[in-house]
């Protein structure tokens, strides 16, 4: 699995900084733009998005590419609604070994669990390739690959959805693969713009407790998780 930041939106703090002020300023947004400097609105995005108004941060936007993960994480990701996406087609690209399949630690850790699962792959690779040499096209061969398939896909994310997209998917509940990426997002984009990924991570570590009820992980100790996110 490989995430990458490949693209956000230029100046991303300050853009967001001037954006808040826009509100409450009379001068035009460009001239509040140029005024701004990055500590000014690091301070004026803490204070406006503590009062709740975090639509100032939907005006930065970010770009990361992951590659290398199964079709069941991306499956999980499209869900998030508020976002564009260009995935990997499979009516193009052709799925031959088994480096185009994920194995989840579970199954790579119990070798009779691993000897199972390599077997049923290996019968599905040669079945896809069985219906392709019959001149099936690659669109219908397609419906016999398992959730497991390798693909690549490239996600546009602003923070504001962001923030809500690592609330859900950095949390313990969280599928292991999809909790992974959403860690490895969240660490870049705090690098690239620290003010708007502040306190971000799971639900607890922006509410101080765990809004899962019954269905918390025992494991679960939200200060030890709070230390792990903002120190990430
Ligand atoms: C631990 C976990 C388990 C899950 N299990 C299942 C499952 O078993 N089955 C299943 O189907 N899904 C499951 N999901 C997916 C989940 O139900 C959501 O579809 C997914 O997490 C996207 O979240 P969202 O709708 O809040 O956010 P997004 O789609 O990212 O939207 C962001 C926010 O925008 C607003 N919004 C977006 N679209 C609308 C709209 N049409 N109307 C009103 N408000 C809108 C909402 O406030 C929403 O929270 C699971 C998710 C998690 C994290």
């Amino acid at each position: 699995m490989k995430v990458k930041l490949v693209r956000f939106t230029a100046d991303p703090e300050i853009l967001c900084g001037a954006a808040a002020l826009t509100s409450t300023k009379s001068g035009s947004p460009s001239e509040i733009f140029e005024k701004m400097d990055l500590e000014k609105a690091r301070q004026i995005i803490k204070r406006v998005t503590g009062y709740g108004h975090a639509s100032v941060i939907e005006h930065a936007s970010f770009t990361f590419s992951i590659e290398g993960v199964s079709r069941a994480m991306t499956h999980q990701l499209v869900r998030h609604r508020i976002a564009s996406y260009t995935q990997q087609s499979q009516r193009y690209v052709t799925y031959d070994t088994f480096e185009k399949y994920v194995t989840p630690p579970s199954i790579e850790e119990n070798s009779e669990a691993k000897r199972i699962f390599n077997s049923a792959l290996k019968k599905i690779s040669e079945t896809y390739h069985k219906l392709l040499e019959m001149g099936i096209p690659k669109e219908d061969a397609r419906f016999i690959l398992p959730n497991a398939a390798k693909t690549n896909i490239i996600v546009t994310m602003n923070a504001r959805e962001l923030r809500h997209f690592f609330n859900l998917r950095c949390c313990r509940r969280s599928q292991w693969e999809i909790r992974q990426v959403a860690i490895e997002m969240l660490k870049q984009a705090k690098n690239a713009a620290p003010s708007l990924f502040e306190n971000a991570g799971p639900s607890c570590v922006e509410l101080g407790y765990c809004p899962e009820g019954k269905m918390k992980p025992p494991e679960c100790n939200v200060e030890e998780i709070k230390k792990q996110f903002r120190n990430l």
